[in-house]
């Protein structure tokens, strides 16, 4: 059972892996075998020397989600420093918090762009490769606001509504076609985007109050479901948000 989990041999493509959630699942990854390029817009090279001390290749492409034309070219840069694409990891996203009357448009578009339409290329440049080779796995990071309006964040929970149905719309085109597509859906996490919610004494606490399992998520619970949806394991898995949220979902 064990051989279900490997990745070896595989090659992942992680977006936002230099730090939080996406650096936790990069490493996860690469941990069971796999080898990584890791699509991020800064130079910082820490998840990288990290994934390769684990003894698999790690290649980073400069990738802006907020330039769609360099989300456009990056899966084709991934294909080319590797030799092919087995995992797409689409886990880069920003947030923004306002009362809805408020709300920017740069703001909305900002959000928008980064969380929904550059997970949508990303998604159908990956697609396109992997229906060549009728083989691949596709993990959306979605969100508990994929089911839940969450307060003072209308683009973020439009946006990540978005992807629980992109991610099973596209599961029903081509789960067919051996490509498993598939999101995770996080609950509340002690990461930077929580910064202000975290320090929120108030805020904090009711949140905290409300998760059945006690406590805040951390990143290194996202291995686990991480790897699981990008190996054999989940080969009958398709069009699924799995939830990793200490039991929020189920309150
Ligand atoms: P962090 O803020 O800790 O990390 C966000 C990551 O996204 C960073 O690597 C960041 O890179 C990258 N990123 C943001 N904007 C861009 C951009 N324009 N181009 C390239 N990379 C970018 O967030 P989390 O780890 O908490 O979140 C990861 C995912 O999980 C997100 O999709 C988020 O919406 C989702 N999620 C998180 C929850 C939580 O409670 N934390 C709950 C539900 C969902 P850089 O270092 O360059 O800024």
């Amino acid at each position: 059972m064990n051989q279900a989990f490997q990745l070896t041999g595989k090659t992942a493509v992680v977006t936002g892996g230099t730090r939080g959630i996406g650096r936790a699942i990069a490493l996860g990854l690469a941990e069971s075998g796999a080898n990584i390029v890791l699509l991020q817009r800064s130079t910082d090279t820490s998840t990288q020397e990290s994934i390769k001390a684990l003894g698999v290749r790690c290649e980073i492409v400069h990738c802006d989600m907020e330039n769609l034309d360099e989300v456009k070219q990056a899966v084709p840069k991934a294909i080319e420093a590797m030799g092919s694409v087995d995992i797409l990891v689409n886990n880069a996203g920003i947030q923004r918090r306002s009362p809805a009357v408020d709300f920017t448009e740069e703001d909305w578009d900002d959000v928008i762009k980064v969380n929904l339409k550059a997970v949508w290329i990303l998604c159908q440049e990956a697609g396109r490769h992997m229906l060549e080779k009728n083989n691949g796995k596709i993990i959306n990071i979605a969100s508990i606001a994929s089911f839940q309006g969450g307060l003072y964040v209308p683009a973020y929970a439009s946006a990540k509504g978005a992807v629980g149905q992109l991610t099973k719309a596209l599961a029903n085109e081509w789960s067919s076609e051996g490509i498993n597509v598939n999101a995770i859906v996080p609950g509340y996490i002690a990461t930077e985007m929580n910064t202000a919610l975290i320090d929120d004494p108030v805020r904090g606490r009711q949140i905290l109050e409300r998760i059945p399992a006690g406590r805040w998520g951390n990143p290194e619970d996202f291995k686990g479901a991480a790897v699981f949806l990008a190996s054999d394991a989940s080969n009958y898995v398709h069009g699924h948000l799995l939830a990793v949220d200490g039991g929020w979902l189920g309150r």
